[in-house]
């Protein structure tokens, strides 16, 4: 089970995370006017991309000071991360990540858009990191286009367990607040359960294979994959 982060665990926990992201692209390329992006589901890569582009930026310039800027972002978040986002988690995640973390036939990880070091940060600081300890998934370091990223955690999963392949899709449920969570579970051949805890109503989540409006609805959801 792949979980998103913002939007799915957390809910608005990431204004000191877009303050670093924009502190580093100013750091990088001087005092420039940024318009705004709906960042909601999208790779932090590509979120500092489209913030260039609509800047004037061409994708030469991006690729060749990117490295460098999302690691300034990085570590402008390990200093400024607040210490407590416990305020940030959203109603029933902690008892469902213990419920699914005892649960032996189940891998938990992540798929996300934050950078690795930022999404390990920002649930540490929100009290979640324990049952989704060692950390699994794919994260907006490992690539700019999220629809990448679930082979990715699936590899890893693989390794976790000493598999000589993949983490099945049949066997992977992606969990996530937007449609661009449901086209990278669809571009793995993977199922997905879109929440409406985040930045989308119901009605944009329409293509997901469940839309649970609550942790217990995520759980049933996925009871209900399981025996199927
Ligand atoms: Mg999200």
């Amino acid at each position: 089970m792949l979980l998103d982060i913002d939007g799915t665990l957390v809910w608005r926990a990431s204004r000191v995370h877009a303050e670093c992201v924009v502190a580093a692209i100013h750091e990088v390329h001087g005092p420039i006017e940024l318009s705004k992006v709906d960042a909601a589901g999208l790779t932090d890569r590509r979120i500092v991309r489209s913030l260039l582009l609509g800047a004037g930026f061409t994708d030469e310039q991006i690729d060749r000071d990117m490295e460098w800027l999302l690691a300034i972002a990085a570590a402008r978040y390990e200093e400024l991360c607040p210490d407590d986002l416990s305020e940030t988690v959203l109603p029933g995640i902690p008892t469902l990540l213990d419920e699914l973390s005892r649960d032996a036939g189940l891998q938990l990880g992540l798929v996300t858009g934050n950078l690795e070091s930022i999404a390990h940060r920002k649930l540490t600081a929100a009290g979640l990191a324990r049952p989704l300890l060692p950390w699994v998934g794919a994260y907006g370091s490992d690539a700019e286009d999220r629809n990448r990223l679930v082979p990715v955690a699936q590899e890893r999963a693989a390794v976790l367990h000493g598999w000589a392949h993949r983490w099945p899709s049949e066997r992977t449920v992606v969990v996530g607040d937007t449609p661009h969570d449901i086209a990278c579970a669809r571009a793995a051949g993977a199922s997905v359960i879109a929440v409406t805890t985040g930045a989308y109503e119901r009605d944009a989540l329409g293509e997901a294979d469940v839309i649970a409006d609550t942790a217990t609805e995520v759980s049933t959801a996925l009871a209900a994959f399981a025996a199927s």
